[in-house]
Order: structure tokens, then sequence, then C-alpha cells
């Protein structure tokens, strides 16, 4: 215990303790306040397949606070698996993401939405009849359009129990993707085991492929495994035209990232597929010479 090592170290660790403990609390006071006033949005961040085509918008969750502006997860994301929080929220993210799927497809759209879901509200009971529910939101929107997106943390964490939940979701014609992979150190036993459709490989690790040949080699050994498997795979975290070349020299993957798209509002994404769209086909294919 921390006593045991003197008193010193439990004057420091006591009051960081703490800290994030109120941090906690302000998160979750702070999300709250915003459902109540509906100051809760969604942003959408495109994610392109290896041929250009747009596949999918992320829904990422935003609070429009009169002070600090549009802020995310970095500020508050805590309360997002708070165990009173997770499902009100999580629900709320589910009903807005797939009406406004909806909506897009009445414009002609054909893309998908790919939606986080936190790992509290995925092993609540109740879980499974608040996804089927909101899937009344998609009117004629087929549902194997609609993405889960589970960390891989999660997916690790009581076996037994998710996998009867991501049975009863495939069976509701969802797709399941598991985000931030490598992370969780999943054995690739176990992805073989997943029914996930889309292995989402961690931004550190593509951010870090450039400068550690460890990373490097997590990334190139996850993609040739997920490839064997026939799942999709997206790289995360393609922040510039390097990091674009590299990632689509690993094989057929999709992208996601700052050079691609911001995360936009609803409404900036019918004009951000009229000016930027269409620039994602016909890019370098991975056959192409890389240096
Ligand atoms: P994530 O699901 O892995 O989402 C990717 C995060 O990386 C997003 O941050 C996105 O804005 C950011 N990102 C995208 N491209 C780039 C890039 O090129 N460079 C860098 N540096 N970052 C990039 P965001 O929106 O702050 O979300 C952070 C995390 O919060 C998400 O990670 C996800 O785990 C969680 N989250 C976001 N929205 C929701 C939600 O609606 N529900 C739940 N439960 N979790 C959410
Ligand atoms: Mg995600
Ligand atoms: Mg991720
Ligand atoms: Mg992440």
């Amino acid at each position: 215990d921390a006593k045991a090592h003197g008193g010193d170290r439990a004057s420091v660790f006591v009051p960081a303790m703490e800290v994030a403990a109120r941090r906690a609390d302000e998160a979750r006071t702070m999300v709250v306040v915003a459902l109540e006033r509906g100051r809760v949005s969604l942003d959408y961040q495109p994610i392109v397949s290896a041929d250009g085509a747009v596949e999918a918008m992320e829904a990422l969750i935003r609070i429009d606070d009169p002070d600090r502006g549009r802020i995310g997860p970095a500020v508050f994301g805590a309360a997002l698996d708070h165990p009173a929080l997770a499902r009100r929220v999580g629900r709320w993210v589910l009903e807005e993401a797939l009406a406004q799927l909806a909506t897009w497809h009445e414009s002609g759209f054909t893309f998908g939405v790919s939606v986080n879901i936190s790992p509290q509200h995925l092993l609540d009971p109740r879980f499974v009849d608040d996804v089927a529910s909101a899937l009344e939101r998609l009117g004629p929107v087929p549902t194997r359009l609609v993405e889960l997106e589970i960390t891989e943390t999660a997916a690790l964490g009581d076996t037994r129990a998710v996998d009867d939940v991501l049975e009863a979701i495939a069976e509701l014609g969802l797709t399941i993707a598991i985000d931030d992979f490598g992370v969780g150190h999943a054995s690739l036993r176990y992805l073989r085991e997943l029914p996930a459709q889309t292995v989402k490989i961690d931004q550190s690790f593509v951010r870090g492929m450039l400068t550690s040949a460890a990373d490097f080699g997590i990334v190139v050994s996850s993609v040739q495994a997920a490839l064997f498997l026939g799942r999709r795979i997206v790289i995360e975290g393609v922040e510039d035209a390097y990091l674009e070349r590299v990632a689509r020299s690993l094989g057929e993957v999709s992208l996601q990232g700052f050079h691609l798209a911001r995360p936009m509002p609803a409404e900036a994404v019918a004009r951000w597929l009229d000016l930027e769209g269409s620039r994602w086909h016909d890019r370098p294919r991975a056959e192409d010479p890389l240096f």
C-alpha cells in the first residue's frame, strides 16, 4: 500500500487521484448539462476506401460550450464511460447518427455511418435493445451500413459477455469494427474469432510507424494478418500526404485522417463531398513507386 512506500509518496499520490476524480465529476456535469440544453452534437469524419470511394462517416461527439466553443472528448471523455451516463449518451449518439444517415440517404448519398460505443454501454444488459430501437430511425437504409466501433480493450474485457452482444448485433444486421487495434494486445487468434468485419489500426502506431521500426512492424503485421483473415482495414490518423502513401503501400486499406478531412458538422458534409470528396478518386495506387 501507499503508506509502506513512505509519507512522501502517499501525499503526492492521493491528491493526484482526487484531481482525477474531480475532473471526472466535472466532465460528467458538463455532459449532463449539455444534454439538457441541447448542446450535444456530432461531427462526422469521412473514411475513404483504397480506390477513393467515401465509405462512411464516423460520428464523433462534441459539446457546444458557450465559453469554450465546440469541444471534443479530450475534455469530457471520462464521462462517456461513466456508469450513470454511458447509456444515456450512447442512446443519444446512436439515434442522432442513424437519423442523420437516413437524411443523407434521402438526399441520394450511399455511404454508411460509424458509431463509437463505450465499453460501459456495450456491457449494459439493455444495449442490444437500445441498438434495435435506434434502427427505427434508419427508414429504408440498409442496416449493414451502420457500423459499431468497439474498442479492442472492451472487446478483450469480459470476453464471454462481449461475444454474446456482438453476436446479437450481427444478427440485427449491423457491422462491427474493432477500434484502436493494437493498443489492447489482442492476439491474432482472437482477431480470427471476433465477428468483426473491420479492424481500425490505432493512430498512435500509424503516426509512430514513420519513426519507430517497432510501430512500423506492428502496423505491417496487423494489416497483413487482418487481410489474410478477410477483414477490412482502416488506417486512422493519416495526417499528411506522406503517411497516406505509406499507408496505401501496405495493401488494400481504407484511410481516415486530417489529411483527407477533419471531422465536420453534418451540414458541412455535402459541401465537402462536392468540393473534395472526388479528390480521393484516382489517387496513386499501392503499386506506384513510393520513393
Ligand atoms: P476514435 O474513435 O479513435 O476517433 C478518432 C479520433 O482521432 C477523433 O478524436 C478524431 O477527431 C481524431 N483524428 C482523426 N483523424 C486524425 C488525424 O489525422 N490526426 C489526429 N491527431 N487525430 C485525428 P475525437 O473526436 O476527439 O475523439 C476521441 C475519442 O473519443 C474517439 O477515438 C472515441 O474513442 C471517443 N469518442 C468520440 N465520439 C464518441 C461517441 O460518440 N461515443 C463514445 N462512446 N466515444 C466517442
Ligand atoms: Mg472510432
Ligand atoms: Mg480509433
Ligand atoms: Mg483512438
